[in-house]
């Protein structure tokens, strides 16, 4: 899927989570742009340390 539109505000993707695009913290419900190859559970909130899942 490849949005079309350019409007950026900062985030890339719109509405939703992509697949395989953004990990989300349990505990604060933070979301981190996911990296390639890095397990989402291996991703650490910024804001509370835990570990990042898969929304
Ligand atoms: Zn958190």
């Amino acid at each position: 899927m490849a949005g079309m539109g350019r409007g950026g505000r900062g985030r890339m993707g719109g509405r939703g989570l992509g697949p395989g695009g953004e990990c989300k913290c349990p505990s604060c419900g933070t979301t981190v742009p996911h990296k390639r190859g890095v397990p989402c559970y291996e991703e650490i909130c910024p804001k509370c340390g835990s570990r990042m899942v898969r929304p």
